[in-house]
């Protein structure tokens, strides 16, 4: 998506250990009309899908997914990234490795808010290894619902998260997607 992709072009800013730093626009302050304008894009490629519901991960996420959710006229369920005293109750619940932070989350879902009758979009950021989609797939699985699609801002296609995905039968649609990221080069990006 061209307007994505320039957006990233113009604020984002490449750090230490190949992360992209979207803070401008997504990750701390978000442009709404820009979330909005990907959130019709989303929404125009998933509209025939049946989702009855999406799905994200706390915190980031939850911005394009909301938007999404409000498009296509169903309920968002974010996971949590560990339990508080507002998750009560039975859960469903996965792990994803975080390179970016060093560690490990186990995602949480209560089990009431995923059933079988329930076709998922999975709505994220970003895709890198595809941690984080992988354990929201499992989560999917586990509630017996089905996972109808992903829908991401930014892959980062040389990291490997887009095969894996695609290696389980989902469909993948990313916004953008990086070919390459260097402080010298800059970015790029392929089809
Ligand atoms: P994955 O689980 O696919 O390895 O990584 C995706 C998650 O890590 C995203 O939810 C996002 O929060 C974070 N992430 C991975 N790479 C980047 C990056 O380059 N920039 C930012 N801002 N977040 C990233």
């Amino acid at each position: 998506m061209r307007l994505l992709e320039q957006r990233i072009i113009t604020d984002g800013i490449i750090g230490e250990n190949d992360v992209l730093k979207v803070g401008t626009f997504l990750n701390q302050q978000i442009d709404v009309e820009l979330m909005s304008a990907c959130a019709d894009e989303f929404c125009r490629l998933f509209k025939d899908a049946g989702i009855t519901k999406v799905l994200t991960v706390e915190a980031s996420g939850i911005a394009i997914a909301a938007i999404t959710a409000l498009r296509l006229g169903v309920q968002l369920v974010f996971a949590k990234k560990s339990v508080t005293s507002n998750v009560a109750g039975a859960v469903y619940s996965a792990d994803a490795y975080s390179f970016t932070h060093n560690h490990n989350n186990t995602l949480i879902v209560p089990c009431a808010y995923l059933g079988q009758s329930d076709k998922v979009l999975i709505i994220d950021d970003f895709l890198a290894r595809g941690e984080a989609v992988n354990a929201l797939l499992d989560i999917c699985e586990s509630a017996g619902a089905v996972a109808a699609g992903v829908g991401i801002l930014i892959e980062k296609a040389y990291q490997g998260g887009g095969e894996k995905i695609k290696k389980r039968g989902v469909r993948l649609e990313s916004l953008a997607r990086i070919a390459s990221l260097d402080v010298k080069n800059g970015i790029t990006f392929e089809n």
